[in-house]
């Protein structure tokens, strides 16, 4: 048996750097066809992406994907609504692997949208290789699709096989994720980003890495991209943001929350099918954060300034330098912010 190894678990060693501002440090990555300047994706969850949080992430140059809980009609409403024609190439659109997913894919493609995430539970399935050979067969190379989740480089490698230009990585690992209780499944998103980044040079055509799942903060996106994410998909990070679905709630002692919940929550699976099956996810609240492009603006922000101290300009840069190491329990909680362990 191996040891397996989460964002607490590493740290970036800091190193030689020339860099005398954040501004000289860009966070550009080329997904597929998609240019963005902020290397992250809203979550196609229904508390996360719909048409104002993907014009928001398009306007900021990150990328939102609408959820796919809905009928189609609904699907392409949100797509068109308010996403207005400039941005839409910046706007993806989630389908499931079976079902209606080709007639979502040609309607959705007959009104422009050009970025496709195949949105499976477990990606690493037969069902997945069918639906994007059947999307590649149909439109060639002309639209970009993301698939996933897997957690492994065998997943990974099927996937960039079967056609997927981005390979959605991680299993288990959100914040409102309860597969791992559940069934006894699932890894470490750095771990299974690790092994799918060793498994790229072996790959003819190497899809690239989205990261998702159990990023928390601007330092777990860092340490992400430095194991070999091009990218990070984010949920709750992004969730009670003005753009996400959903109203604002106050609690008696006046904070101000927003419903996040998981797809497989016994709330979201009641909302959308009628029914509760097989319940991998919970429904929780988090903090009204205001608007999504303030949050990120702060973490792309740290997130340079987290590039910086590998003395790396860009991504690529920051995966040739980073020096991740192993952190024991007690750098664990030096880590920490700890100044309330000393008061006590
Ligand atoms: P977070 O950023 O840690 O909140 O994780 C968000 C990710 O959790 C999503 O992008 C999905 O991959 C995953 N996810 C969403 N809903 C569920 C669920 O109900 N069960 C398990 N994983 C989920």
């Amino acid at each position: 048996m191996s040891n397996v190894i989460s964002f607490d678990d590493v740290l970036l060693v800091p190193q030689r750097s020339d860099i005398s501002s954040r501004s000289e440090v860009n966070l550009d990555v080329e997904l597929g066809q998609v240019k963005m300047s902020i290397p992250i994706v809203s979550s196609p969850m229904d508390t996360v992406t719909e048409s104002s949080m993907a014009a928001a992430m398009s306007s900021a140059g990150a990328l939102g994907v609408l959820h796919r809980y809905n009928t189609i009609e609904e699907q392409v409403k949100m797509f068109n609504l308010s996403v207005g024609t400039s941005t839409q190439s910046l706007v993806a659109a989630a389908v499931g692997a079976s079902g209606d997913y080709l007639a979502r894919v040609s309607r959705l493609y007959s009104e422009g949208c050009r970025v496709f995430c195949i949105d499976v539970a477990h990606g690493h399935h037969i069902s997945v290789e069918s639906a994007l050979k059947s999307i590649r067969d149909k439109f060639g190379d002309s639209c970009t699709l993301i698939a996933g989740n897997v957690a492994t480089n065998e997943g990974y490698s099927d996937l960039s096989k079967w056609g997927a230009d981005i390979v959605r990585v991680g299993i288990g690992g959100g914040s409102i994720c309860s597969t791992r209780i559940q069934t006894g499944h699932g890894l470490p998103t750095l771990y299974s980003v690790m092994l799918c980044n060793s498994q790229r040079e072996m790959e003819e055509k190497p899809a690239q890495i989205m990261a998702d799942g159990g990023i928390r903060n601007s330092g777990d996106i860092v340490k992400a991209l430095a194991a070999g994410a091009d990218c990070v998909m984010l949920g709750s990070l992004l969730a009670g943001t003005d753009e996400s679905p959903g109203q604002v709630i106050s609690t008696p002692s006046g904070d101000k929350q927003k419903i996040y919940r998981g797809m497989a929550s016994k709330e979201a699976q009641i909302d959308w099918r009628g029914k509760a099956r097989s319940l991998e996810g919970v429904s929780s609240t988090v903090r009204a954060k205001g608007p999504v492009r303030e949050v990120l603006e702060e973490l792309a922000f740290n997130v340079k300034s987290g590039l910086s101290y590998s003395g790396a300009r860009n991504i690529n840069e920051l995966q040739v330098r980073a020096r991740l190491v192993v952190q024991t329990s007690a750098s664990q909680i030096e880590s920490q912010t700890h100044i309330k362990m000393l008061a006590r």
